[in-house]
């Protein structure tokens, strides 16, 4: 078995881990090998925006996992694509850009965790940002990852804003601003017309340093634990294993499936669990894999009176070919944009404190997120309930590390989750029916007219809501008395030394939103911690 050491080794070449790469190895004193399970990131659909469709289903660059048979969602399995290549979901995301509300950070402190305020992370929200609108008090300027505005504007867009208006719904030009509230154009994370993965903005810039190795189609196998120590990581690539030796840490960034169970793989989880597979137990850690959390979406479809919708490009060969090179020549129209253009963060009551429904607007329809479009003119405003009370588990099912976990995220089984998605539909309706909105409704596609009651709007979420694509929280932050809590404020796994989780998995609670930027600022700030402790040894 071949052997190395490195002062870091990192697992996952996503989100969080490109950015721990580049930084961890930027002052040059530290050694860092990056692990990835999935190849090079050269799939040419991965940096064109709406590529998306490209890499929805598509092995060669995602997991394409499935959830358990779901209790409330009519025993259904949930596809659950997942990112693996370099720059994991970030390469093939949806693109939006959006930190979440300030309350879930204050919320996360409020747990437990100092440090991680909205006033203590905002200066890593602005570190990690390259804002084309320039900086403020909110935003960076100079930083790896590109936040960049739609630019042109859409018919559909601008009714949806006017149709807010009349709900009382205010125009919102930053969600990531002063307030969350409101409807306006999303920013994206692309460049110049290019996607922004974590592997455009922090890995390339880095993989020229001499002391910075990253090895692809490379899957971690286990922990190598010393003790209560973890030495290094077993991995495996076409079937020869090799171990990697950390003189510094271990740093877990596999994402909130993959992390848990390559604990659980390792020995660190609930006991129980480990010995139903004989897996000798390094460390009771009980929430290894618990408190999964997840965004569901119930996608709300009307057809359209004009053919303005991305369905209309799409089907005709004249269109398709102008909108190809328009993009070619300019970086600009639907093949820079992606899927969703619009977004609406609301109150479905106007009794709560801040918005608990996120509406992503796609002025285009589909059966599911990133399958072919209808053949007619159609538009979708997916509605998500924003802090779900459901919660899940991912667990191992058997010792192969090739195997995938168990995932079970127990969708709609807080009967709150139930009642808001619900509201949120009826809220879609209700735009749908404002004078700004109606001339371009030529009717409802889904759940279709025939849909009345609350429960029968729970029967079309049942059998048609998908994920929005944000698992989180199966290794949580929390102090030690937290029976939960998986790592500590500063990231550290309880009870271990020298391993460190630095992923999606870490949320204590799932962010009002989308959770890329939020990823790449928990991986900022764990990149500080680390250095910070090198420093100081
Ligand atoms: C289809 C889709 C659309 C999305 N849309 C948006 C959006 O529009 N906006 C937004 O903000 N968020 C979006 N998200 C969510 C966001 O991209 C993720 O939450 C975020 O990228 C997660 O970062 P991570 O570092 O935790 O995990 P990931 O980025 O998933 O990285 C984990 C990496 O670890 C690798 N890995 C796993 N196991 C191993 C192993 N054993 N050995 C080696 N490597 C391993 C994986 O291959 C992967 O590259 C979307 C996600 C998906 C999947």
């Amino acid at each position: 078995m071949n052997s190395t050491a490195w002062d870091y080794v990192i697992v996952g070449a996503g989100s969080a881990g490109c950015v721990l790469a580049n930084r961890l190895s930027a002052d040059g004193r530290h050694t860092v090998l990056l692990l990835e399970a999935g190849p090079a990131d050269t799939y040419p659909w991965i940096r064109v925006p709406i590529g998306y469709a490209k890499t929805m289903f598509n092995a060669r660059v995602n997991w394409c996992f499935k959830t358990e048979p779901e209790p409330q969602m009519n025993g259904r399995q949930v596809y659950w694509p997942s990112g693996k290549t370099l720059g994991g979901s970030s390469s093939i995301n949806g693109l939006i850009y959006i930190r979440g509300h300030r309350d879930d950070y204050d919320g996360w402190s409020a747990a437990g965790n100092p440090g991680w305020s909205y006033a203590d992370v905002l200066p890593y929200f602005r570190k990690l940002e390259h804002n084309v609108r320039g900086g403020s008090e909110w935003h960076g300027v100079g930083g790896p990852l590109w936040a960049s505005d739609i630019g042109a504007k859409h018919e559909l867009v601008e009714a949806l804003i006017a149709a807010g208006g009349e709900l009382g719904i205010p125009a919102n030009r930053d969600f990531n601003g002063a307030t969350q509230e409101g409807v306006g154009y999303y920013q994206l994370t692309t460049r110049r017309g290019f996607r922004c993965s974590t592997a455009t903005a922090y890995l390339r810039p880095a993989k020229s340093r001499g002391n910075l190795r990253v090895e692809t189609n490379a899957q971690a196998t286990r922990v190598v634990f010393d003790g209560g120590r973890a030495s290094g990581i077993a991995w495996r690539r076409a079937g020869s294993e090799q171990v990697a030796m950390a003189r510094r840490e271990v740093i877990l960034s596999a994402g909130s499936l993959q992390s848990p169970q390559l604990l659980q793989l390792s020995g660190v989880g609930p006991s129980a669990l480990l010995r139903q597979f004989a897996i000798p137990v390094v460390r009771e850690l009980p929430g290894v894999g618990e408190n999964l959390q997840d965004h569901l979406q119930a996608r709300v479809i009307f057809r359209c009176t004009k053919p303005i919708t991305t369905n209309d490009v799409l089907k005709s060969w004249p269109r398709t070919l102008a909108m190809g090179m328009r993009y070619v020549l300019t970086r600009t129209g639907p093949m820079a944009i992606g899927i969703n253009q619009g977004g609406i963060f609301a109150r479905t009551d106007p009794a709560r404190g801040r918005p608990d429904v996120q509406f992503h607007l796609a002025t285009l329809s589909s059966d599911m997120a990133g399958s072919p479009v209808h053949t007619f003119s159609g538009f979708t405003m997916s509605v998500c309930q924003l802090r779900p009370r459901s919660r899940g588990h991912v667990r191992i099912k058997s010792a192969d590390p090739l195997a995938a976990p168990a995932m079970q995220p127990n969708y709609l089984s807080a009967p709150e989750d139930r009642a808001t998605l619900v509201a949120g539909i009826r809220l879609a309706r209700k735009l749908a029916g404002t004078r700004a909105l109606a001339p371009y409704v030529a009717g409802e596609y889904r759940p279709g007219p025939d849909a009345t009651t609350d429960e029968q709007l729970l029967d079309f979420a049942r059998e048609r809501a998908g994920t929005i694509f944000h698992p989180a929280g199966t290794c949580r932050m929390g102090p030690a008395a937290d029976p939960l809590a998986v790592v500590d404020p500063a990231l550290r796994v309880h009870g271990l030394a020298g391993i460190r989780v630095v992923d999606c998995s870490v949320m204590p609670a799932l962010v009002s939103g989308n959770t890329n930027a939020p990823v790449i600022m928990i991986a900022e700030k764990a990149a500080d911690m680390i250095l910070g402790d090198a420093n100081s040894r």
